[in-house]
């Protein structure tokens, strides 16, 4: 069955009708202390903490009713959600915290469900858990979720936003992921995040991810009318989840808003087959209660991430690359794979010439795209052309102060002319017929591949991009270690080991993660954090995110308003984002440069400006970056508004604010700043240089002069 199919079923009256409702809410226990703490019952277990009240009633079926306290929100109310119906409740535990269910579905599918409230936290978590308790394999389409009956009154005024692509990559100046109440319950959502990536290429790459357009899903959503608001989200490090919101009918000719939960959002990937005996744990769901508008609900999601590990550790000080593509002849003479290009045009003089460039601009490290390796994607240093990797290493140091960065594409950047390591293609069809291209999931792939990233970080490579992170399609190979075919949550898994198989090597080896399903383009179908940091086994994942592509015409992307999804990605992650972005496309402002340089926390330039005049400014202004590294690297981001960004430090100094103006006239802008907002002491008084600032009680206010398509740099000492 496909998505589309099985919501429609889903919501279809007689998915409902089928779960007959349990005692009546409101005839409320008042207390789960009342209960025996394992027997099933029709009762009413209540949870309370200051900010939620959580009623529960199971038997055959389950009541439940979510009450924000504060504002008196009604946020879940009547039967919850589950597809497969009805669940008889057989066993129900709870404790002063939290309250676990165990059910039967009547199908071989045995679900464990658990609710938490804990009154040291604000939240309510949810997580739940199915298990094939049948003989044989099951794969399940499945759904669930609290459900909101809509009345004329239900949260009136509240806007849903999506998290963290309220701008989406492909979004221009006037797209925007807020939708009201209404078009979450009847109109599909038009969203390109997940649009299928059109790909010119001669070999056909069976790339079939599917799509979602339609529905409403994101990694986290922020509910909010301005003064109150909520937080949802999803969070699973063992498989792509996200937060779904959607519809369903409801008794009395009503329409429910259905959210948390869980649901299976992509067949493809085989989350959902169950063999006998196994069982399948969603991730959790956290409702969180913010006040004031989206920006704070995404600080609020931005929090909780941090607090699950996605955070900058002290240490982090990525170096400043000088990416030699966008002046290297070898790559825009259109075929980097050939080897009679690769000698003409990418030798030891040529990479020599771009460290004398590195050097000159101020950057810290030499980055290589492609044409280093041989063949292309081995991993194999070039030692041919460009003599031992370490002496090179050692001579980058020397002679210019570098580090040595490199472009390592992984399975997707394989193909005709490319390397291929023995035993690993890609199986296209059951046949047995091997295409050129490489397996991702094969386990050889992965040892091999691993082993010579060894290599290089051994010997010095201080960064390596995971380019070519695409899924290539199915494999059928039989010997490969994976299913029979491979799935893409194979590939995504696999993509993921390597960097933390790279990491048990070489922990301090900084590795930059594409897409791990659509590789290198503005789209994002896996979950941002998804592999990013310490996993449940201690085991270091990828460190840095790619900046959506937005590396080739940075200043289209930036005036179109495509770079602007790096603002809020900034607002809801504190995972550094990396780019390197082609300074030949810069004007006399370096709007551009400035603009990377505050939301990408690696920062990488290439491209030698034909304007010696922005040369000269460039330079400047990655001397001013230098001098302020540690703002923008490892301080915190906030944002009075798209197109004004405040960093403050980890020792909380004080501030930089940068301001930019895309429009072809100076603009004066008024800002605000008040100290405690961006976590700063309020008993020091601030110096501002770059604007005039006054200060009236706790803030200061200042008019800062924006040149045309320009940039204006305030420091707040
Ligand atoms: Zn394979």
């Amino acid at each position: 069955m496909t998505r589309k199919e099985f919501l429609k079923m889903a919501a279809a009256p007689t998915a409902l009708a089928a779960m007959p409702i349990g005692a009546a809410v409101g005839a409320s226990l008042a207390h789960a202390d009342l209960l025996d703490a394992s027997a099933p019952s029709g009762g009413t277990i209540t949870l309370e903490n200051g900010h939620f009240s959580l009623s529960l009633s199971a038997h055959h079926g389950l009541r439940c009713r979510i009450t924000h306290v504060p504002t008196n929100t009604l946020l879940a109310d009547g039967t919850y959600s589950y597809s497969l119906a009805p669940v008889d409740f057989t066993s129900i535990k709870h404790d002063k915290t939290s309250v676990t269910l165990r059910g039967e579905t009547g199908t071989g599918i045995t679900i464990q469900h658990r609710f938490t409230l804990d009154p040291e936290r604000p939240w309510i978590e949810e997580a739940l858990a199915l298990t094939n308790a049948s003989s044989h394999p099951l794969t399940i389409a499945f759904r669930c979720g609290f459900v909101l009956p809509i009345r004329p009154d239900s949260l009136k005024g509240y806007t849903f936003t999506a998290v963290p692509y309220r701008r989406e990559p492909h979004g221009n100046r006037s797209q925007y992921a807020d939708y009201t109440l209404d078009q979450v319950l009847y109109e599909p959502r038009r969203s390109s995040l997940r649009e299928i990536p059109t790909i010119v290429n001669e070999a056909p790459r069976f790339v079939q991810p599917r799509v979602f357009t339609d529905d409403y899903l994101s990694e986290g959503w922020v509910l909010t009318d301005g003064r109150n608001g909520f937080l949802i989200t999803k969070y699973s490090q063992t498989a792509r989840e996200f937060t779904i919101l959607d519809s369903v009918p409801v008794s009395g000719g009503q329409i429910g808003l259905r959210w948390g939960g869980a649901g299976e959002f992509d067949d493809a990937e085989g989350s959902y087959r169950l063999a006998p005996g196994a069982t399948h744990n969603f991730g959790i769901t956290r409702l969180t209660p913010f006040q004031g508008d989206y920006v704070q609900g995404y600080y609020a999601f931005r929090s909780e991430m941090e607090s699950r590990g996605h955070a900058i550790p002290d240490s982090y000080d990525p170096p400043s690359h000088w990416n030699e593509l966008y002046d290297n002849k070898l790559w825009w003479s259109g075929d980097h794979i050939s080897a009679d290009n690769r000698r003409k045009f990418y030798r030891l003089a040529d990479l020599k010439e771009a460290a004398a460039k590195a050097r000159d601009m101020g950057c810290e490290a030499l980055y290589l795209d492609p044409g280093w390796d041989t063949p292309q994607s081995s991993k194999i240093w070039g030692e041919e052309r460009l003599g031992k990797l370490g002496d090179f290493i050692a001579m980058l140091k020397n002679e210019y102060g570098l580090k040595l960065s490199v472009h390592s594409p992984l399975s997707a950047w394989t193909g005709p002319g490319c390397d291929t390591i023995p035993g690993t293609a890609l199986i296209r069809q059951p046949n047995g017929d091997s295409s050129p291209y490489a397996c991702g999931a094969s386990t050889r792939y992965i040892e091999e591949t691993v082993s010579r990233l060894k290599s290089l970080a051994d010997a010095g490579v201080a960064f390596f991009m995971f380019d070519g992170t695409a899924w290539m399609g199915e494999c059928w190979a039989r010997d490969h270690g994976h299913a029979y075919p491979s799935t893409a949550a194979e590939h995504v898994e696999s993509t993921n080991r390597i960097a933390r198989l790279a990491h048990k090597n070489n922990p301090d080896v900084l590795i930059e993660m594409h897409d791990q399903l659509f590789g290198g383009i503005h789209l994002r179908y896996v979950p941002s954090y998804y592999g990013h940091g310490l996993n449940a086994a201690g085991e270091l994942g990828w460190n840095e995110i790619w900046a959506f592509e937005l590396m080739w015409s940075p200043m289209d992307d930036l005036v179109g308003g495509h770079s602007i999804a790096l603002y809020y990605f900034n607002l809801a992650y504190s995972i550094p984002a990396y780019v390197h972005i082609d300074l030949r496309k810069d004007n006399p402002q370096c709007l551009m440069l400035w603009w990377n340089i505050s939301t990408c926390r690696h920062l990488g330039v290439g491209g030698t400006h034909p304007d010696e005049t922005v040369r000269k400014s460039q330079k400047d202004v990655i001397a001013t970056y230098r001098r302020l590294k540690p703002f923008f690297t490892t301080g915190t981001f906030y944002g009075i508004d798209e197109l004004t960004h405040v960093h403050v430090d980890r020792k909380r100094t004080g501030a930089v604010i940068n301001c930019f103006n895309l429009d072809n006239n100076p603009v004066d802008r008024e800002i605000k700043f008040a100290p405690a907002t961006f976590g700063l002491a309020t008993s020091k008084t601030y110096l501002f240089t770059g604007g005039r600032f006054t200060q009236t009680g706790d803030a200061y206010t200042g008019k800062v002069t924006v040149p045309a398509q320009g940039h204006a740099l305030i420091e707040v000492t």
